[in-house]
């Protein structure tokens, strides 16, 4: 293992005794920039379009991970779930898609990890469900009824600003609902990942509780979309 690569870089500078995946986000980087990275150990990779995902894993190592980390179109579903590797549908951020995503994975037999993506932060242009949307529809016991995706916990960012206090604040809020979550719906039985903290946070989100944060920009540099 090279000690100075720099995935064991980040994770070094990840605050002691925590247990934290990392997910490399590596959306509009070419194969062979996320297959040096492969190579240094990385298995778990994010992109954020489904023909992007879908050209990347056929041409890079089918023992790849792949989260799926944007705005999904549920005209887009049965094409992601057949994709390989596909592990973790991280931005499921409404009840329609929610549903869709069952559907088709119904059809084809397969159960399908997801995290709600829950919106907390300022910008009005991120998608995700609100904390209160989410309890209401927990308390209308509609979850219920979804057989072929399994929840798996919560996906969230914080406001895109320097302000460390309201960071941490968002940060918090999202945590909360993961907890909320988890005790309100014991039938979730691997309702146990927080996907919260990119690049420029992600040390406050481990501090706040996240055991999985997606990093891009600090992996692979600046992206050129
Ligand atoms: C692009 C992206 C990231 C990674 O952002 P960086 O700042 O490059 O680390 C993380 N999460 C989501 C949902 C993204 O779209």
């Amino acid at each position: 293992m090279e000690t100075n690569s720099i995935l064991s870089q980040i994770k070094a500078s990840f605050p002691r005794g925590k247990d934290v995946v990392l997910v490399a986000v590596s959306k509009f980087q070419p194969a062979d920039v996320i297959r040096r990275v492969y190579d240094e150990g990385q298995r778990i990779f994010a992109e954020s379009r489904v023909q992007e995902l879908q050209w990347k894993a056929e041409e890079l190592p089918d023992d790849i991970c792949w989260h799926f980390i944007g705005h999904l179109q549920t005209n887009k579903v049965a094409k992601l779930l057949g994709i390989r590797g596909l592990e973790l549908i991280q931005s499921v951020d409404s009840f329609k898609l929610l549903e869709c995503i069952d559907r088709e994975a119904a059809k084809s037999g397969k159960v399908v990890k997801v995290l709600l993506e829950v919106h907390v932060a300022r910008e009005d242009t991120k998608f995700g469900f609100a904390p209160s949307e989410l309890i209401e529809w927990i308390n209308g016991e509609q979850h219920l009824r979804l057989t072929a995706v399994e929840v798996c916990g919560v996906m969230g960012m914080a406001s895109n600003t320097d302000d460390e206090e309201r960071v941490k604040a968002d940060f918090k809020a999202i945590a909360e609902v993961f907890d909320m979550l988890k005790q309100s719906v014991p039938s979730w039985k691997r309702f146990n990942i927080l996907s919260m903290g990119m690049s420029g946070d992600y040390r406050l989100a481990i501090e706040e509780g996240a055991n999985m944060v997606r990093i891009g920009s600090s992996i692979f540099g600046e992206r050129h979309p």
